[in-house]
């Protein structure tokens, strides 16, 4: 029984893929994902743009792969990028084989838009000879037309029926190591053809919610309707679309996981607004902590709150805590108990060094549990 019963998300059972040495579903971590926007083979630009995501702490990276300059580049891209390569890939079975070749983790491919029978059988040759798991992406934009016919306009069940169908056609290749994205810009049509996929199959789901829009405006849309799915237990990696650089998308995928209690990573920060009563700049000390902290992954919790009112209670909860005092002396919290003061001039400098002391003290024991458990 659960301490506090209203915090419990309990998951959808999924079966799980993998996506190189990614698993997703099941009992796995959500992984949160991004893609790149560079010209594939650009190999360079590609990169230094996935080196930033994996900076950012994305689990899988997804390149599209138009044409066979693409492909070609993704052997070199694959070898040089630490986190698993995922390939787009809309209608051209040859680019599959090519990118599957290639060393990609997954391709992002809807075998019903391959073509012939045969042309299926090698793609999914193709990815059980090089280990490659696969996603149905079914968008609400691009629905198959004998099911708008149907149908009448993209609906919920136009969209699960869609993906069912996909998925039967790797089912009758005996293949399924996939995962199934049905993605729409409306949060409301995305949430019921994710919420009538999960009961129609066990697949793990890739949640998104396809353009949705600016920094700002995507971000709401997306927590909204990933938020919903997954306080409901539904969704096993997430990408979050921004019309912003691939770097938020991660930013933002990790906030949402840890508003949820899903995942954490680096430090989460509880402020307050601020108001007359707050004894020094909270909305500035949180900015600039907020960019000198972006280099911490460890996992922790620092509350900034510019005065008494609600500066204790929160610090109580937290691993550091200031909280705003008179004279510019302000208390700073450990483990939740007043430790000591620090005055306006040092507040971030001081903050930004217990947080790295934190986090050295967080990985050390968690190397310390590591070599306890490989030893016994
Ligand atoms: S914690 Fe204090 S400073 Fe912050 S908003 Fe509340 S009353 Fe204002």
């Amino acid at each position: 029984m659960s301490v506090r019963p209203y915090r419990d998300i309990i998951r959808r059972k999924s079966r799980q893929v993998m996506v190189g040495d990614v698993p997703v579903g099941g009992d796995a971590p959500i992984s949160v994902q991004s893609m790149t926007n560079t010209l594939t083979h650009d190999v360079e630009a590609t990169m230094a743009q996935i080196r930033s995501l994996e900076e950012a702490g994305a689990d899988i990276v997804r390149v599209s792969c138009p044409d066979e300059e693409s492909t070609a580049a993704l052997k070199d891209i694959v070898r040089q990028a630490n986190v698993p390569i995922v390939a787009d890939i809309h209608f051209h079975y040859k680019r599959a084989i090519e990118a599957a070749e290639a060393g990609a983790a997954c391709l992002r491919i809807n075998p019903g838009n391959i073509g012939s029978a045969d042309r299926v059988r090698e793609v999914v040759r193709a990815a059980k000879d090089h280990g490659c798991s696969m996603r149905i992406g079914v968008n609400a934009g691009s629905l198959e037309k004998h099911l708008l016919e149907q149908f009448g306009e993209p609906c919920p069940e136009a969209m699960v029926q869609s993906a069912l169908e996909h998925a039967k056609i790797l089912e009758d290749n005996d293949f399924r190591d996939f995962k199934i994205s049905v993605k729409a810009s409306d949060v409301f049509l995305a949430v019921a053809a994710y919420q009538g996929l999960a009961e129609a199959c066990d697949y793990p789901l890739h949640l998104g919610i396809t353009e949705a829009g600016g920094l700002r405006g995507g971000t709401v849309k997306s927590s909204i309707g990933m938020g919903m799915l997954l306080w409901s237990g539904i969704g096993d990696t997430i990408r979050v679309s921004l019309s912003a650089d691939p770097v938020e998308e991660i930013k933002v995928g990790f906030e949402m996981l840890k508003s949820l209690d899903l995942r954490h990573r680096g430090v989460r920060i509880v402020s307050c607004p601020s108001c007359a009563r707050q004894a020094f700049p909270v909305i500035k000390t949180v900015e600039t902590l907020e960019k000198r902290l972006e280099h911490i992954s460890t996992p922790m919790s620092l509350s900034i709150i510019g005065c008494v009112v609600n500066g204790p209670g929160e610090a109580r909860e937290t691993d550091i805590g200031l909280t705003g005092g008179g004279n510019g002396n302000h208390m700073v919290y450990l483990s939740g108990v007043t430790d000591h003061k620090i005055d306006d001039a040092h507040i971030v400098d001081h903050i930004v060094e217990l947080v790295e002391q934190k986090a050295a003290e967080l990985e050390a024991e968690r190397a310390k549990d590591a070599s306890v458990r490989q030893a016994s």
